[in-house]
């Protein structure tokens, strides 16, 4: 058992929630599972962790999971649990970052954990290969900021890794002003590249365009969806 994990206390884990399918949130499935956690998750995350999955913008392909990284209890639409006394209700988005994603609420608490549909003072990676869009990103957005309030704990899939209801409308004003430009430049028939040229991100790039996913990269992203 990784420090981090001994460090919440000596109790065993014994339940794994997958919020989706990717690699960095569901690798660690075979040890937990192996270690007594029953692993949790949406449908389309099992069945993308049980088959080869291709990612096109990443050209890269998945290998399936051993078994005991599969989910073994798995939802379509609403999963919930009692813990401790506690109260986690799961809740699928529909398509938003992939096919897969869920957040997890800790009623009591008020926190949401809200997987990849956030990336806190980041440009977001969007995977068209298992069904997200950048319109599924906008959509889960607005549902997290429906089912949140000013005093709720928000934890993003990336970035800084505790946020708030303000930096949440704040990513998804970003992405629907993004979406605006890019499909503008899209009607006016210019190509994927001549997009990236015209700069749509240009006034968001210097707060959120530090990290992995990048300016051009996250106009690609956009453009392919609008
Ligand atoms: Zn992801």
């Amino acid at each position: 058992m990784p420090a981090s994990v001994a460090e919440l206390g000596a109790e065993p884990v014994t339940h794994l929630v997958n919020t989706h399918w990717h690699f960095d949130h569901a690798d660690g499935n075979e040890w937990l599972h192996s270690a007594g956690a029953k692993i949790i998750a949406q449908e389309n995350t099992r069945k993308h962790l049980s088959e080869i999955q291709r990612v096109e913008d990443w050209d890269y392909n998945f290998l399936p999971l051993r078994s005991g990284g599969i989910p073994s209890e798995v939802f379509a639409g609403e999963h919930r649990l009692k813990l401790n006394g506690l109260s986690i209700g799961l809740k699928y988005y529909g398509p938003a970052h992939t096919d897969s994603d869920i957040s997890a609420t800790f009623t009591e608490a008020n926190i949401v954990h809200v997987g990849d549909t956030y990336w806190n003072g980041i440009y977001p990676f969007i995977d068209y290969s298992t069904g997200g869009s950048i319109d599924g990103m906008i959509a889960a957005s607005d549902a997290n900021l429906a089912a949140t309030t000013n005093d709720t704990i928000i934890i993003p899939g990336h970035g800084r890794p505790v946020s708030n209801k303000a930096e949440l409308k704040e990513f998804r004003d970003m992405l629907v002003a993004i979406r605006e430009n890019v499909a503008k430049l899209k009607k006016q028939g210019r190509s994927r590249d001549e997009t990236v040229a015209a700069k749509p991100t240009a006034a968001f790039d210097a707060k959120w365009g530090q990290f992995v996913i990048d300016p051009g990269y996250v106009t690609r992203l956009v453009y392919e969806g609008v």
